[in-house]
């Protein structure tokens, strides 16, 4: 069995890696040639967190395994991140583990990537202004991966204590785009392609305030009763997501179907656009909206590619067991 601490996993695994593990994924996913298990989320009445497991098994890359960890709010004064997993993967023919290996680092890869893959094939082409909302742990990750998508010119944030918008700057900075710190009505204003990536529970984005023809990449909903955005601003977008069943259970999708102004019918799954079975965007006019929950076949497909990495490097650690 090998082990891949969580500090070295940076050494081995780049966002174009990422990219390409997501992206296939999602399509085995459209495929029906990979599937995830039901998601286990507890409420531990313990820390305030909230814990779980993602799994699933890909049948074309033979990844099985498991993602166990969840979401402490306090860590962040402890110094550590508040999301914490380890993914576990498994011999697909003995059931023996195979792997261990960090997953922090790993979660924040694969849920940008998503992102960046709904852009890629989702987003206009002339797409220039990109607006993040939010500005956690995950942001500056989103804005990298998303960046990468579009000849951005020009970056806009919101985050509801504004005073932390400073690092997502920095990150523009780094990428040599402009960076104004907005009201939300402004950044829909402006905005092509818009990343929500909160820990929400009321509606940040309202309908109105959305341009025809962006695209939306909603990443931080992925539990039952949070919401970034309004019902109608689903009910009136192409909505693309990871997977359905999760989309209108713990997605963003979630408060539209419930009040029926969404049918489940009328989801779709990126990786149906990505293997070419549904068209994607239909117009330039159009809103489409990516609904990221995050699946446990993301986590095992980006492992699997730094257990391989790690591997052949030298660097993972080999145990007896
Ligand atoms: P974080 O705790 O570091 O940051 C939380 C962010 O949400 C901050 O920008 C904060 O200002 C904002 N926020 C919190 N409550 C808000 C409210 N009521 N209104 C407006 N903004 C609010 O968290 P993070 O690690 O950056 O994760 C952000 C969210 O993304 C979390 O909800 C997390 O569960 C989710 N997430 C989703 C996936 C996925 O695959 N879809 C993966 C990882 C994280």
């Amino acid at each position: 069995m090998r082990i891949v601490p969580e500090a070295i996993i940076k050494d081995h695994i780049s966002r174009e890696d990422s990219f390409e593990a997501v992206e296939q994924v999602f399509a085995s996913m459209a495929a029906r040639s990979a599937y995830n298990f039901p998601v286990i989320r507890e409420a531990i009445g313990h820390a305030d967190a909230l814990y779980g497991f993602k799994s699933g098994f890909d049948r074309n890359a033979l990844n099985l395994g498991l993602k166990s960890g969840g979401y402490w709010p306090g860590n962040s004064e402890k110094g550590l991140t508040n999301h914490q997993s380890t993914v576990f993967l498994f011999d697909a023919d003995t059931g023996k583990c195979s792997a261990i290996v960090g997953g922090n680092l790993l979660t924040a890869l694969r849920t940008a990537a998503a992102a960046a893959v709904s852009v890629a094939h989702l987003a206009r082409k002339d797409a220039e202004v990109l607006g993040i909302v939010g500005a956690g742990h995950q942001a500056s990750f989103q804005l990298r991966a998303v960046a990468e998508q579009r000849d951005f010119k020009k970056v806009v944030a919101w985050n509801r204590s504004p005073e932390k918008l400073a690092t997502l700057e920095q990150v523009a900075r780094e990428l040599g785009l402009p960076f104004e710190a907005v009201s939300v009505e402004d950044l829909c204003a402006q905005s092509d392609v818009i990343v929500t990536i909160t820990s929400s529970f009321d509606a940040i984005i309202h309908s109105d305030q959305v341009r025809p023809g962006t695209h939306i990449a909603c990443m931080g909903t992925d539990t039952k009763g949070k919401q970034e955005v309004d019902a109608a601003l689903v009910a009136r977008s192409s909505v693309f997501t990871d997977e359905i069943a999760q989309s209108t259970t713990i997605g963003e999708a979630q408060h539209a179907v419930a009040i029926g102004s969404l049918s489940e019918a009328a989801i779709v799954e990126l990786g149906a656009v990505i293997n070419g079975a549904h068209p994607g965007r239909g117009s330039a006019d159009e809103v489409t909206l990516f609904d990221g929950t995050g699946v446990g076949l993301q986590d095992l497909a980006v492992a699997a590619t730094v257990v391989e990495r790690a591997s052949k490097a030298g660097a993972a650690i080999d145990v007896d067991f």
